[in-house]
């Protein structure tokens, strides 16, 4: 009998099903894309041939989709089908509102439900080393706990039904505009004259000090892991970046909140995108800086 039915097996629900498999669990994974599925069944992971067979007899579901409509629409699909006290985990990065639809229609089928989405790109997802952020009442949470923990390292549980999406988009959006801000420092500094050495030397260690500089610097040179030794190649895309900074605009929309910097960093991200950059890393927006400089 399936352990666990897994939903969406892309550049990250693959390997993350694949993890699954490896722990010793009997995983019935599903996909749309015919490559994808034959890439997980390399990993161990059986391929059902629609996402309602998937479901059938699993105690855990685990869904890894592109965006809150994907979500919406399989969970629609799949939770008449689903075994009596069986748990269903999102681990997509989904607008806060559709993850909260998403947790009222599991209470409506009587599924437990937690929003568990991930750091740590497709490196974590293949290496296990993810953390994720949850959502969800102390018991839904207690069970997903073990699944989570094939997946990933660190597991933070963040309050109930959508709390884990309102901490990625707000973490994300933190990183987006910390990117920003230590690339304009060295865009400035070179105009000043002055060494990237030399910038990371004092800032890494001052006030300025910050993870987009200390672990992914975007000169390279001072972090010789960081996608800017490695020509920007990600790492974590732009549009990835873009995705998850318009998801904190949306919501900070929703809810009321000031996030003036969020939404010029939105911008920026879009205009990045625009210019044909959205499979470049995200730290490569000093190079859209430095052009920005120019003109
Ligand atoms: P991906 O596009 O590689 O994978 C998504 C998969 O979902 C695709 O294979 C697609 O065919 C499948 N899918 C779509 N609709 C489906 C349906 N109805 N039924 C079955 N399968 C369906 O994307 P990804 O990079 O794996 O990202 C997945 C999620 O994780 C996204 O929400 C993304 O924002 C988030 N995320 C990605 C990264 C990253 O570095 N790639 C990091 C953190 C979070």
């Amino acid at each position: 009998m399936t352990d666990i039915a897994f939903i969406g097996l892309g550049n990250m629900g693959g390997p993350m099903a694949g993890n699954l498999a490896k722990a010793g669990r009997k995983v019935a994974g599903f996909d749309l894309v015919a490559a994808s599925c034959e890439a997980a069944k390399a990993e161990g992971v059986t391929i059902a041939p629609t996402a309602i067979d998937a479901v059938k007899g699993a105690g855990v579901i685990v869904t890894m989709l592109p965006a809150g409509k994907h979500v919406l629409a399989v969970w629609n699909e799949i939770l008449p089908h689903a075994a009596k006290g069986a748990l269903i985990i999102d681990c997509s990065t989904i607008d806060v509102e559709s993850a909260v639809q998403a947790h009222a229609l599991a209470t409506k089928h009587d599924i437990a439900s937690v929003d568990a989405p991930v750091s740590g790109g497709t490196g974590g997802a293949k290496g296990a080393t993810l953390t994720f952020m949850a959502g969800g009442s102390e018991a839904a949470f207690a069970a997903a706990k073990p699944v989570l923990e094939q997946m990933g390292k660190k597991i933070v549980h963040c309050g109930g039904a959508g709390a884990g999406q309102a901490a990625k988009i707000c973490n994300n959006m933190i990183l987006g505009i910390s990117m920003i801000g230590v690339s304009e420092a060295f865009t400035l500094a070179e105009k000043l004259g002055l060494s990237h050495q030399a910038l990371f030397d004092v800032a890494s260690t001052s006030s300025g000090q910050c993870w987009s500089l200390t672990s992914y610097c975007p000169v390279p040179g001072p972090v010789p892991a960081s996608p800017a030794n490695n020509s920007y190649k990600p790492g974590f895309a732009a549009a990835l970046m873009l995705k998850d900074l318009k998801l904190s605009q949306e919501a900070a929309k929703a809810a009321g909140a000031s996030t003036p910097l969020g939404q010029h960093a939105a911008e920026i991200y879009a205009a990045f995108e625009q210019a044909g950059h959205g499979g470049t890393d995200f730290s490569g927006i000093i190079n859209y800086l430095r052009e920005q400089g120019r003109k």
